[in-house]
C-alpha cells in the first residue's frame, strides 16, 4: 500500500465513522423527541334495553346491582339517555382523533348487551391511559341543571390507587366543560358503589353531560352548536389532564 492509498483509506474510514455517530445522535434525538400517543377509551352510558340481571360491583364483592341500569330520557324531547350518551361519545371520539388520540369506543350501537362491569373490563384491556364514560342525569326538580364528574374516594376497597388520577381527570373534564358550554358547575362526587367505576384499572371519571330533567337543558343538549361545546369540552379537559 503506497502513501497516497493508505491515507484515502484513513479519509474514508473517517468519514464512514463521522456517518455512524450523526445516525446515532439523529435516532436518540428521534427517540427523544416522539410524542407519547394516548389512548381513551369511551363508554356511552347505558343501552337500548336495560338488564335487569345483577353482577357484582367489584372484584371480590358481595355485593350486587343491575347489569345495565335504564338511565334517563328528556323530559321535552322525549331522547333518551342512552341515545344523546351515543352521539355525545361519537363526536368526542371524532374530536379526539383529530387532536392526535388512540380511541376505544365500549359501543357503537344501541342494540347491544354490555354490563357495566363487562364496559370496564373491555376498557382495561384496551391499553387505553384513562376511561371516560358518558352519561346524562336526572332529577326529581326540573330546576336542577348542570355538570357534574363522579369518581371513587380515596377509600375505595377496590381501586383507591386510582384515586389521584381520576380526581384530578373528574376535575378537569368538570371545569373545561362547563368553561367551553358556559353550563352550571357543580361538583365532582366521590362514590363505591358504581360497577363501572370499581372494575377499572386506569383512571376513570363519569361525566353527567346536564340534566335531562331540566326543559332548558334537555333542548339545549339536542342542539348542534351546543353539542360541539360539549365535545370540545370534553376533549380539552382530556388535554388538560395529560399536559
Ligand atoms: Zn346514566
Amino acid at each position: 500500500m503506497n502513501k497516497f492509498m493508505k491515507k484515502s483509506m484513513v479519509i474514508v474510514l473517517s468519514l464512514v465513522l463521522l456517518f455512524v455517530t450523526v445516525s446515532k445522535v439523529n435516532v436518540k434525538k428521534n427517540v427523544a423527541t416522539a410524542k407519547k400517543v394516548y389512548k381513551v377509551a369511551i363508554d356511552a352510558g347505558h343501552q337500548y334495553k336495560c338488564d335487569t340481571s345483577t353482577e357484582p360491583i367489584g372484584p371480590g364483592s358481595k355485593t350486587r346491582k343491575m347489569k345495565v341500569t335504564g338511565g334517563t330520557r328528556g323530559v321535552k324531547t322525549g331522547v333518551y339517555e342512552y341515545q344523546l350518551n351515543l352521539t355525545i361519545a361519537k363526536k368526542l371520539e371524532k374530536e379526539l382523533k383529530k387532536r392526535g388520540y388512540e380511541v376505544y369506543m365500549c359501543r357503537r350501537k344501541h342494540k347491544v348487551n354490555i354490563s357495566n362491569r363487562k364496559r370496564a373490563l373491555k376498557a382495561n384491556k384496551s391499553g387505553a391511559d384513562i376511561f371516560i364514560r358518558i352519561h346524562a342525569n336526572g332529577a326529581a326538580s326540573s330546576s336542577v341543571k348542570g355538570v357534574d364528574t363522579l369518581c371513587m374516594s380515596s377509600k375505595n376497597p377496590y381501586n383507591k390507587n386510582l384515586y389521584k388520577k381520576s380526581n384530578k381527570l373528574s376535575r378537569n373534564i368538570l371545569n373545561e366543560y362547563s368553561k367551553a358550554t358556559g353550563c352550571k358547575k357543580r361538583y365532582v362526587s366521590h362514590v363505591d358503589n358504581m360497577t363501572g367505576i370499581n372494575w377499572s384499572k386506569i383512571p376513570v371519571t363519569i361525566v353527567e353531560l346536564g340534566y335531562m330533567s331540566c326543559p332548558s337543558e334537555d333542548v339545549k343538549m339536542q342542539k348542534k352548536g351546543y353539542q360541539k361545546k360539549m365535545v370540545k369540552g370534553l376533549a380539552n379537559g382530556i388535554d388538560k389532564y395529560f399536559k
